[in-house]
């Protein structure tokens, strides 16, 4: 029942709409929250609900500590100090205040990768020349495209550890010795899709990568809240995306001065139960190996690519190999224009949940599909059966189609 038994942990999976069980397969969107998630949250609205950094009472300092220590917690996960923590709304925002604070001009280069979400695309497009290494065929990253657009010997290169529409796991650390041999580049790597992954974690000790953007939300905690590391001699020199109190030390009458690193990135009152619930998710994830967490991705991962390869009528976006990849899975379906019908009814008729469309990653779901996909992306809580009932689904459904 999922990895080591876990199932049972989630209270949603217990639901029943209109008599069926829910098989959620959307966890590349947001994953499901733990009983512990939603007790950490909740407590904290029950037991105390104040504000952080602010009071210099009983209950401020609870909060502030409990707060903090998840920021620590965060920072040990990924081998790195907690001043180097910065909490943010998620990944979007995370790389939004990186494009924006690294202060780059319209003419500097930067190379990104066609499979990038929309995330990781608009905010350096805007900020500045963005160069995409092209994919192969199925859906991998074309190296040898980077290894050309590095001799242009960009100021930033912006990877995806794991992209959302074809499940691949770019080789970051080899591209990122790549980056910095040829030109010192900054490297910032959206790992909204693997930090979820106990085996895929970025350990920042190991790898010379400068900033990492991630979200809880996809890693078993709740939405509003996720992460920017930054080493912190870059984080010492970004600026800050949003300003106001809490960044400060003092403000008078003709200026201000802000606080170190992390704070002065963290403008307004955070969202503070979320943060909480943030760190209990990570306190989850801990409990499993990066063993187990690896075999039971090539285990979800396997049945997604066999379920589509027995089946002529089904096209799947990226490598048919269990190596280097995620449990998603994006698919065409021969003679079918509308795919959010087939997601439709797969919820109404079967209780499966999964998503269509672009998946915020047009370029890559235009360029390999050709139109918009079906998407199923499994977690820790699913199981290969719940995979197989998908495709016998879809068989059905697909044959009233004629
Ligand atoms: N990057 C990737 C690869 C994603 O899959 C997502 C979410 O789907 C994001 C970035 C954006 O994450 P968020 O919406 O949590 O900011």
């Amino acid at each position: 029942m999922g990895l080591e038994n876990c199932q049972a942990d989630f209270p949603v999976l217990e639901r029943l709409i209109d008599g069926q069980r829910v098989t959620y397969l959307d966890s590349a969107a947001t994953s499901l929250k733990p009983r512990s998630v939603i007790d950490a949250m909740s407590n904290f609205y029950s037991q105390n609900g104040v504000n952080i950094h602010r009071g210099k009472y009983y209950l401020s300092e609870e909060a502030s500590d409990s707060y903090e220590r998840v920021r620590y917690s965060i920072a040990q996960y990924l081998g790195a100090y907690g001043n180097e923590i910065v909490f943010t709304k998620g990944t979007t925002e995370s790389l939004n205040l990186v494009a924006y604070g690294l202060g780059l001009q319209q003419d500097d280069i930067v190379v990104g990768f066609l499979d990038s979400h929309h995330a990781q695309l608009l905010p350096w497009r805007r900020a500045a020349n963005l160069k995409l290494v092209n994919l192969n065929s199925d859906g991998g990253i074309d190296l040898d495209h980077y290894h050309e657009l590095l001799k242009l010997k960009p100021k930033v290169v912006v990877l995806t550890h794991c992209s959302n529409v074809s499940g691949n796991i770019a080789p970051i650390e080899e591209m990122t010795i790549a980056a910095k041999e040829a030109c010192d580049a900054i490297v910032v790597v959206d790992a909204a899709q693997s930090m979820p992954h106990p085996h895929l974690r970025i350990d920042v000790s190991k790898i010379d990568v400068d900033f990492v953007a991630f979200s809880a939300h996809k890693m078993l905690g709740p939405t509003g809240v996720g992460c920017l590391y930054g080493k912190s001699s870059r984080l010492n020199e970004l600026r800050p995306l949003m300003l106001g109190g809490g960044m400060v030390d003092w403000v008078d009458t003709e200026g201000s001065q802000e606080r170190k690193i992390p704070h002065r990135f963290e403008a307004g009152t955070p969202a503070i139960a979320s943060t909480l619930g943030f760190g209990e998710a990570i306190n989850y994830l801990k409990r499993f190996g990066e063993k187990k967490s690896l075999e039971h991705t090539e285990e979800l991962t396997e049945a997604i690519i066999k379920g589509a390869m027995e089946r002529d009528y089904i096209q799947l976006l990226g490598t048919k190999s269990t190596e280097n990849r995620c449990a998603i899975g994006s698919l065409r379906i021969k003679n079918c224009d509308d795919l959010s019908d087939i997601a439709r009814s797969l919820s109404d008729s079967y209780g499966i949940m999964c998503r269509t469309g672009h998946m915020c990653a047009q370029p890559i779901v235009d360029e390999q599909m050709g139109d918009e996909v079906l998407r199923i992306s499994a977690y820790i809580y699913n199981t290969t059966e719940e995979i197989e009932r998908f495709y016998q689904s879809l068989d059905e459904l697909v044959s009233f189609l004629g």
